[in-house]
C-alpha cells in the first residue's frame, strides 16, 4: 500500500479514516471521477484497501453538458472516463446541467437548466425550474463557491440531484469519495477527511470521503504508476492538472497551450470576453494572457488524441512514464 503522511491538523487523518471506515457496511461506494490523477488515485487507493469493487462506481460530470457545447471540456476525457471503467470492470454514470457551462453563463433572464443523469434505469432529469437570474460573465477566479459558480452549478449539484433523486440510495449507505488534496489550496486544506454527505439525511445515509487528501503529489504519482494507468493526455501535453481544458484557473503558459490544442473553444472564449465586457482574469483578456505565454512543447499525436472524442489507446499499459505535467504549475480550482 502506498504510504500516506499524517496531517495532524485535520480531525481525523487519511490513516485513522481508512482504519475505521467501514467499507463493508455500504451498500454503495460512488467515486467522483474528473479523470484526473487525484480521482484515479482514490479509486486506486480503494482497490489497495481491499474495497469490494462490486459496490464501486464511478460518476463524472460533463461540464459541456450533451446539448453541443464544447467550451470547457477537453473532447477526449469523456471516453478516456469510459474506457477507464471498463478497464476496470465498473459502471460509470454521467451526469450534467443540460448545455452546461457555456448556457449557465450565458443566463439572461432565465433559469437554471435541469440537470440530467444517467441511472441504471436510464436517463433522468430534474429541476431547472428556479427563479430567473443574469450571468452573462465567466466565474471569477476565486475559491469562493458563491462567485466561482461553475464548481458549485456544474459539479457539486449535479452530483447532489443525481444522487437525491435515485430511489436506489434511499434506506441504504453510501460513501461518496472524492480527490480534493490539501496540498492544492488553503482552501482544501481545511476541507474534511471524513463528514456527512451534504445528501445525507433521514431518507438516506451518505457520507464524503476524501482518502487522498493529506497525500502529495507524489504518492499520487506513486499509485497510478504502481497500477500501469496510463493518465490522462491532457498531463502529457504539459497540464499540470486535469480540470476543464479552458479552466478558468490557467496561468498565461496554459492559456498559450489552450490557444495551441483548442483554437475553436479558445476564439469563443474571446468572443465571449468581448460581447460581456468582462474578461476571465478580470484585469487582462485571455489574449493578453495567451501571448505573454509559452505553450508547451506538445507531441501532434497527443494534440489530436485530446482532441477526438474517442480514446484508442491502452488504459493498462506495459511501460508507464511520467507525463511531461507532472510535477508542473497545477493552475486549477482552488
Ligand atoms: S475546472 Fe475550472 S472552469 Fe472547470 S468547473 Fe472547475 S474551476 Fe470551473
Amino acid at each position: 500500500m502506498t504510504s500516506i503522511q499524517y496531517n495532524l491538523d485535520l480531525e481525523v487523518t487519511e490513516v485513522e479514516a481508512a482504519k475505521t471506515v467501514d467499507f463493508g457496511s455500504y451498500d454503495h461506494i460512488i467515486v467522483a471521477f474528473s479523470g484526473g490523477k487525484d480521482s484515479l488515485a482514490c479509486l486506486l487507493h480503494l482497490f489497495d484497501l481491499g474495497v469490494n469493487r462490486e459496490k464501486i462506481e464511478l460518476w463524472h460530470h460533463d461540464i459541456d453538458g450533451r446539448e453541443g457545447s464544447t467550451l470547457m471540456d477537453w473532447p477526449v476525457t469523456r471516453d478516456y472516463c469510459r474506457k477507464v471503467a471498463q478497464a476496470f470492470n465498473l459502471p460509470i454514470y454521467f451526469s450534467w446541467k443540460q448545455g452546461g457551462f457555456e448556457r449557465e453563463m450565458t443566463r439572461d433572464g432565465t433559469a437554471t437548466a435541469p440537470t440530467m443523469f444517467e441511472t441504471p434505469d436510464g436517463l433522468q432529469s430534474r429541476g431547472g425550474q428556479g427563479k430567473p437570474g443574469t450571468r452573462l460573465k465567466f466565474p471569477q477566479v476565486a475559491a469562493d463557491l458563491k462567485v466561482r459558480w461553475c464548481s458549485a452549478y456544474l459539479k457539486i449539484d449535479v452530483g447532489s440531484v443525481a444522487l437525491r433523486n435515485q430511489d436506489r440510495f434511499n434506506g441504504k449507505r453510501t460513501l461518496f469519495v472524492t480527490g480534493e488534496r490539501a496540498q492544492e489550496s488553503t482552501s482544501r486544506a481545511r476541507y474534511k477527511v471524513f463528514e456527512p454527505h451534504r445528501t445525507h439525511g433521514n431518507k438516506r445515509h451518505v457520507d464524503h470521503y476524501r482518502p487522498v487528501h493529506g497525500w502529495s503529489e507524489e504518492q499520487v504519482w506513486e499509485i497510478i504508476r504502481d497500477y500501469r494507468v496510463a493518465a490522462h493526455p491532457a498531463y502529457a501535453l504539459g497540464w499540470g492538472r486535469l480540470s476543464c481544458a479552458c479552466c478558468i484557473f490557467g496561468d498565461d503558459n496554459q492559456w498559450a497551450s489552450h490557444r495551441v490544442v483548442l483554437p475553436d473553444a479558445h476564439a469563443d472564449v474571446v468572443k465571449y470576453e468581448n460581447s460581456f465586457g468582462t474578461t476571465i482574469h478580470r484585469q487582462k483578456t485571455i489574449t493578453e494572457r495567451a501571448d505573454s505565454g509559452t505553450p508547451y512543447e506538445m507531441d501532434p499525436a497527443l494534440i489530436e488524441l485530446a482532441r477526438s472524442e474517442i480514446y484508442d489507446l491502452p488504459i493498462i499499459v506495459d511501460t508507464w512514464a511520467l507525463p511531461s505535467g507532472a510535477y508542473g504549475p497545477a493552475s486549477g480550482p482552488t
